[in-house]
């Protein structure tokens, strides 16, 4: 609701900024808050650098600690059902690591997250209007790291190299890409674990892993009206992004430092395409790096872009708490 609310002043691009509580780990080692939510309900944020210094952001949205999956997902819920009316929509989670991006996007089992509550959502409504739409919903699970696409359901390894192809005016794809229909909601639950299992296959540590690679979820949703005749075809992107945080001095060396040179280049990508449609530029750099080429036909256009920025409450974060949020001022 408050996506389409805020619509018709703004642009297509909204910005959500979600605050993690502080951990346990934290709490009993003395880590102190310094985000304050007086005004979160205004979508303004203040954060304590220290002293007395007090930096404020706003958004279009704050979540505090205290606002749960439901609540964050009543706001994207009117943005996700666009992609049933043929409009192409890009959702994704920026931050550092452990500040809560899968939480929002995956979310656990007992905590679901943007992920299934969207398809979740699609079904649904897709079931309301089935006097006078069919509807057919696929998707495909994908990871980008160091600028390679893997398909995270395919079952065997592919034989050549995923690359992205211009099918038709503003309509790109995978060929070769697992495109897994899902007939019902009760088969999503697993077709995500399937994709997010995948992402260890091959690595030491999972979690390590995950925090370096792009996760993307591609809804890929074809619609006919039975009364007009009338067909489209659209697609929304899911997207759990590799942690923004700058990697220390002494790892920058070997596979650590090609792993960082490939986020920083397409989270930098990213950020540029997303401010250059913000200033109506005639040029968007798109194809600057695998992560914004396969989100083109889901950024700018009419397509519309929510992005979550993720932060952490605690004073050892700070650095790249505001590093974050300079991130999500220079897109909004
Ligand atoms: P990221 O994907 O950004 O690295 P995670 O989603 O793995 O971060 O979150 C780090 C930890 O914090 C996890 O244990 C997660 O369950 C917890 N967490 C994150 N956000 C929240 C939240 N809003 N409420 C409760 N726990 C959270
Ligand atoms: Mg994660």
């Amino acid at each position: 609701k408050l996506y389409n609310q805020l619509q018709e002043t703004k642009g297509n691009i909204r910005v959500f900024c979600r605050c993690r509580p502080l951990s346990k780990e934290e709490v009993s080692t003395g880590c102190t808050t310094i985000v304050d939510f007086d005004a979160a309900k205004d979508g303004d944020l203040g954060i304590l650098t220290g002293g007395a210094t007090r930096k404020t952001f706003k958004f279009d949205r704050v979540y505090t600690p205290k606002d749960d999956q439901v609540d964050v997902f009543a706001d994207a819920s009117s943005l996700v059902l666009s992609v049933l009316d043929g409009y192409n929509v890009c959702i994704f989670a920026y931050g550092q690591t452990g500040t809560g991006k899968t939480f929002t996007m995956e979310g656990t089992e007992q905590n679901r997250g943007v992920n299934y509550r969207t398809l979740e959502q699609l079904f649904r409504t897709a079931e309301e209007r089935s006097d006078t739409f069919v509807y057919n919903i696929s998707v495909s699970v994908l990871e980008v790291y160091n600028e390679q696409i893997r398909d995270l359901l395919a079952t065997a390894p592919p034989s050549k190299k995923l690359e992205i192809k211009q099918a038709s005016e503003g309509f790109h794809n995978v060929p070769g890409i697992v495109e897994a229909k899902v007939e019902n909601i009760k088969a999503v639950w697993n077709v995500l674990q399937t994709g997010s299992s995948a992402r260890a296959v091959g690595s030491n540590n999972v979690n390590e892993h995950s925090s370096r690679s792009h996760c993307m979820l591609c809804i890929m949703v074809r619609s006919k009206n039975l009364i007009s005749g009338e067909c489209t075809r659209s697609k929304l992107w899911l997207v759990d992004l590799a942690g923004s945080e700058r990697l220390a001095k002494t790892d920058a060396q070997g596979e650590r430092l090609k792993e960082a040179q490939s986020i920083n280049k397409s989270l930098s990508a990213l950020g540029d395409v997303i401010a250059a449609l913000a200033n109506k530029s005639s040029h968007i750099p798109y194809r600057n790096s695998k992560l914004t080429h396969l989100l083109q036909d889901s950024l700018g256009g009419d397509s519309k872009t929510l992005m979550f920025v993720q932060i952490s409450p605690s004073d050892k974060d700070s650095g790249e708490t505001l590093s974050s949020l300079n991130f999500a001022t220079r897109v909004r």
